[in-house]
């Protein structure tokens, strides 16, 4: 049983775009899926939907054994990392990766730990009582990160979560954002339309275009290099 399985998923938007075309999907647990390609081929629209952010005109969603497509958002056991990182800009760096604990009725001492011990990985010990806008760009990506990790989800979702990020400092949290999800072991699907980060990060690859599969396999297979 895959993580994550799409059956034959359309989404047709009101104004008549067709932005997937039945588009169907099996993601392994703890698999590290990329799906790349140009700017409207459908790759927000994907993931919005599996994040129960959009609904959709045909086919299912699958987690686990599950039927998501059913389930409101916050039913659906999924943590998403935005480019805009979507930080709370009057709370702390704590708070911010508390506040999903907190709302699900976690204890303090237990939200503690786990802010405490994702903030060591992700190397914001020190900088707990800062606002985002204390925070260096990488820095606040890692918040976002912090955030997602707490909850421990079944799944990872990002939606080109390095865009707003220098040349440098994106191929150093590509690693890091790498290196954390083999640590966690947390199936992800990842959006991106850099073919480098695709390459980098990918265990396989879905190439996009215009809301079709065009290619789908590991990077060595796609891009024909190793
Ligand atoms: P990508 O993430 O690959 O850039 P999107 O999923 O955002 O692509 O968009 C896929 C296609 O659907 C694009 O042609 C886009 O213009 C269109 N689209 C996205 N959102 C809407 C919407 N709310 N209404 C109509 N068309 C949309
Ligand atoms: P509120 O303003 O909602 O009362 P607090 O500032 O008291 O929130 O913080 C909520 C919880 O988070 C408290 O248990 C507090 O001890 C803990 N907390 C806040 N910031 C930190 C931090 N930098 N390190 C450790 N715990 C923190």
């Amino acid at each position: 049983m895959g993580a994550l399985k799409l059956n034959n998923i359309e989404k047709t938007y009101p104004n008549g775009h067709q932005a997937v075309k039945g588009l169907s999907l099996e993601i392994e647990p703890g698999e590290f899926l990329v799906l790349v390609g140009p700017s409207g081929c459908g790759k927000s629209t994907i993931l919005r939907s599996i994040a129960g952010l959009e609904e959709l005109s045909a086919g299912e969603i699958h987690i686990a054994d599950s039927r998501v497509d059913d389930l409101v958002p916050a039913k659906r056991d999924i943590a998403m990392v935005f480019q805009n990182y979507a930080l709370y800009p009057h709370m702390s760096v704590y708070k911010n990766m508390a506040y999903g604990l907190k709302n699900r009725g976690y204890s303090a001492e237990d939200i503690d730990s786990k802010v405490t011990n994702a903030a060591k990985m992700l190397q914001l010990s020190d900088y707990l009582d800062r606002k985002p806008s204390q925070l260096s760009g990488g820095q606040r990506q890692r918040v976002a990160m912090g955030r997602a990790m707490v909850r421990n989800p079944k799944l990872f979702l990002f939606d080109e979560p390095l865009s707003n990020l220098d040349a440098r400092l994106r191929a150093e949290m590509r690693l890091e954002i790498k290196q954390l999800q083999r640590n966690l072991g947390t199936t992800s699907v990842f959006v991106t339309h850099d073919q480098v980060e695709a390459m980098t990060l990918a265990d396989r690859l879905v190439v996009l275009n215009k809301g079709e599969i065009q290619q789908i396999g590991t990077p060595k297979e796609v891009y024909h290099r190793p």
